[in-house]
């Protein structure tokens, strides 16, 4: 039997870096070849066991923005060929519970995704059902890549937010929220303003994409956005950072008849205060979206090759396979790290922020 590394999640704060079992295909998967796995800040929800039904999956190989190549083909995979370089859809839905046949397989009643569910890519191989693979375009490189995945996230999100040519646009959060400012600012938006608590990445946020970033620490984010839209308040808010306080911040920066756009994943206990007449009086709007699915992959490989969207800022560190566990903790430290990328084949860190 052939084996292979793969870091496993054992019990929540406690992974092992194990000799297993390479996965075995059925005739409607394909087996990949990790070269990169993106952490994302699920993981460490994995991790620390935040969400009961990823709980039940442990014993469990997490990861899941993977790019590799194709080490082995099922019968039924068509179009593809082993050594394609490839990244994938994670999200494998049920296909027959109510969402799922209305037309909202991400709400499926049955929600399953490879690398949060099912064994994913913080390892040398995953299996992958051959309909879910994309190929990569050649140019689009091995570390863009492996961004795929955060990309889909936030195509969804644009999408769901719809913000039209000439508005205005506030992303809170500096991470991946770099790259949903560039997504805002390619349909067209203006100004594009991005928020956070961090010089560093208000720095990068204003290199890659930003009219105008606001440090919380200095001023006011409400009043700050007021000035910079004339008084009105933004057309649209995306909030990217995951806390009831920039939600409600989100609430009073937006203007009447404007959308918050839901993205940063709360505690289930965090709740946020806001005005229901609001909604009613100024005609204030909020839509979410949890993850990419389907052409969003389509979508962000095309995207990354013409150029519209560039993630390599927003890759700060490559490590080792080995180095999992000690570099989930190191990116609640240190505010340079944004997107880490493991891979099974490095031997040592390479650091890209500077
Ligand atoms: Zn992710
Ligand atoms: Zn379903």
């Amino acid at each position: 039997m052939k084996t292979m590394r793969a870091q496993v999640l054992t019990e929540p704060y406690h992974f092992e870096l194990k000799e297993v079992p390479v996965p075995e295909i059925n005739e409607d998967e394909v087996l990949v070849k990790v070269k990169y796995c993106g952490i994302c800040g699920s993981d460490w929800g994995s991790y620390t066991g935040k969400y009961a039904d990823e709980v039940a999956c442990i014993p469990l190989t997490t990861g899941h923005e993977v790019y590799g190549t194709i080490a082995e083909l099922g019968k039924n995979a068509k179009g593809l060929h082993v050594g394609d370089r490839v990244t994938y859809d994670i999200c494998t839905p049920c296909g027959t519970c109510y969402h799922c046949r209305i037309g909202e397989p991400l709400l499926c009643s049955d929600f399953k995704q490879i690398g949060i569910h099912t064994d994913g890519g913080f390892a040398e191989y995953v299996k992958v059902p051959w309909k879910n693979i994309y190929v990569v375009p050649d140019e689009v490189s091995d570390e863009k890549a492996a961004f795929v995945e955060p990309l889909t996230a936030c195509l969804n999100a644009s999408h769901k937010m719809d913000c039209t040519i000439g508005r205005s646009v506030v992303v809170i959060g500096a991470g991946l929220g770099i790259m949903h400012a560039q997504l805002a600012k390619l349909r067209g938006a203006a100004p594009v303003i991005v928020i956070d608590a961090n010089a560093d990445r208000l720095k990068m946020a204003k290199e890659v994409v930003a009219d105008y970033t606001i440090n919380v620490k200095e001023v006011d984010p409400i009043e700050e956005v007021m000035r910079l839209t004339n008084g009105v308040g933004a057309d649209f808010v995306l909030e990217a950072v995951g806390s009831s306080r920039t939600y409600e911040q989100a609430f009073q920066m937006v203007r009447k008849g404007g959308k918050v756009e839901a993205f940063g994943i709360c505690a289930e206990d965090d709740l946020a205060s806001l005005p229901p007449v609001e909604f009613v009086t100024s005609e204030k709007k909020i839509s979410g979206s949890c993850a990419g699915i389907g052409y969003d992959w389509g979508d962000a490989l095309t995207l990354m090759k013409y150029g519209r969207v560039d993630p390599m800022p927003l890759i700060s560190m490559i490590v080792p396979l080995e180095e999992l566990e000690d570099t989930l903790k190191e990116i609640r430290t240190n505010p340079k790290l944004v997107k880490v990328l493991v891979s099974p084949e490095a031997k040592e860190r390479t650091v890209l922020y500077k």
